[in-house]
């Protein structure tokens, strides 16, 4: 089984205040999946992020943090909001997929996952197990769930795929996103910044300098974050440029990518 994120930053243009779906890419990367599925039928969760969609609504409402009950309306309205939002964007792009006759089922987390202080605390997987038997691809994406401590929190793809991984037991997590993986800081703003093949502890995370655009849930930082912590329950996994046409297809085919292992061991 493999676990495929594809985040935000390659479906939609993350730093548009718009809700834009970046279709050029979606087009490659169905095809790519497709090609790939050709070649060797595997089970496969997509995972994707909610970049233009998810990010702006989920600032301006300000979910997941603390608020005066009296707010408790505008704040429900906000949730409902958002989660039509990142919908939208998974609509988008199961079109694309069936398109490319993936038979692809999408799983909202608000409709089964809830969370206590912003991390999943329940969520059934036996939906999930029971469609990948029958040749699914499940697709879950970035979402806002119930907090039974907050009321209401953001979930992002990073966290599920965590979530995900710890229970399903991947043979492969992989994370495609806009750049060659890690580097000691943001390479879209620094030309001089280190690229790690490995990343592995918590120290290395300490040469990193902030997160980009409007990713309310925590972008480089907190995907690393995610990793680490499946690292630690010895589920290795990589973060590949999925811009880079054909990165998909050849990592879905266990061939050489460049990218960012991130493992605790040697
Ligand atoms: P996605 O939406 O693909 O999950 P994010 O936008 O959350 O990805 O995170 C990827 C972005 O993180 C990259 O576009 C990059 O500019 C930024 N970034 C910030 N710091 C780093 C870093 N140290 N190494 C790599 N990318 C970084």
């Amino acid at each position: 089984m493999i676990i495929l994120k594809i985040g935000g930053s390659i479906l939609t243009n993350k730093d548009s205040m718009e809700s834009e779906v970046d279709y050029t890419s979606l087009e490659r990367i169905a095809s790519e999946i497709k090609a790939s599925m050709d070649v060797c039928e595997k089970q496969l969760i997509i995972v994707h992020g909610a970049g233009s969609f998810g990010h702006p609504p989920a600032k301006k409402h300000k979910i997941g943090e603390e608020f005066d009950k009296s707010l408790y309306p505008q704040k429900r309205l906000g949730f409902c909001e958002i989660q039509n939002e990142v919908k939208k964007l998974n609509m988008f792009i199961c079109e694309v997929f069936i398109e490319n006759d993936l038979p692809v089922i999408a799983l909202p987390a608000s409709s089964f996952i809830s969370a206590t202080d912003k991390r999943i605390t329940n969520g059934n997987l036996d939906l999930f197990k029971n469609y990948l038997e029958k040749g699914f691809i499940p697709v879950i994406y970035g979402d806002v769930v119930l907090d039974s401590s907050l009321e209401f929190c953001v979930i992002s793809g990073d966290q599920l795929i965590q979530f995900l991984a710890k229970n399903l037991n991947p043979s492969q997590v992989i994370l495609g996103t806009d750049v060659d993986g890690v580097y000691n800081k943001n390479p879209k703003t620094h030309d001089d910044a280190i690229f790690f093949e490995k990343f592995a502890s918590l120290e290395d995370l300490d040469a990193l300098e902030g997160t980009t655009n409007v990713d309310v849930t925590g972008g480089m930082v907190g995907k690393i974050k995610e990793l680490l912590y499946l690292a630690d329950l010895g589920i290795e996994s990589k973060i590949i440029n999925a811009e880079v046409k054909d990165n998909i297809f050849k990592v879905l085919e266990n061939r050489e990518v460049k990218g960012t292992i991130i493992s605790r061991g040697n």
